[in-house]
């Protein structure tokens, strides 16, 4: 919602418009007062939401901040603050992700967690009843951890069997 001093027409130029999602909460009040601090009407916004006994983030400030009386709130659950997941877990690169934010932290945790995955790969690799398959080599490969014989030999059988196919064909 826009307020409604806004001529129709100018509405689109706020920095809140099609935003109005982020108004509505007190939790998302910070991105919203992000928004209002490089508004124009930002002064105007804030009286005109204090005479309207307004809800929600209008300026920046939110109803609890102007004092809103309670009578005049709509009967709004409020959410529950969601914790920031600490950089490092799968959460928060997920989270940067959605944000589109650069991490080192979290960018070294993922090639880390990755590396430990292709490591504990290798190791079942290793300890296949039957020796390892050509996805042994290729772990030693990406790894850039030097092959042993026996994935070596499972490489090299796995060239062979596809020369043999491609003289057949
Ligand atoms: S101050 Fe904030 S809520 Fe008010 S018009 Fe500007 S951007 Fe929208
Ligand atoms: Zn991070
Ligand atoms: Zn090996």
């Amino acid at each position: 919602m826009l307020p409604t001093f806004i001529p129709p027409t100018s509405a689109g130029l706020l920095p809140c418009a099609d935003r109005s999602e982020l108004f509505d909460h007190p939790n998302t009040q910070p991105e919203a007062a992000a928004l209002c601090a490089r508004c124009p009407v930002a002064t105007a916004c804030d009286t005109w939401a204090v005479q309207h006994a307004e809800w929600g983030t209008w300026a920046g400030r939110t109803d609890d901040d102007r004092g809103t009386p309670r009578e005049e709130l709509p009967d709004l659950p409020r959410l529950p603050v969601v914790a920031t997941p600490s950089c490092g877990t799968e959460e928060a690169r997920r989270r940067h992700i959605g944000r589109q934010e650069q991490c080192d932290l979290c960018d070294r945790a993922y090639a880390d967690r990755v590396r430990a995955g292709r490591l504990a790969a290798l190791d079942a690799q290793h300890r296949r009843p039957g020796g390892p398959t050509a996805r042994g080599y290729w772990l030693h490969t990406v790894l850039r951890v030097p092959s042993c014989a026996p994935c070596r030999a499972a490489h090299a059988a796995d060239v062979r069997y596809y020369r043999t196919q491609a003289l057949a064909a």
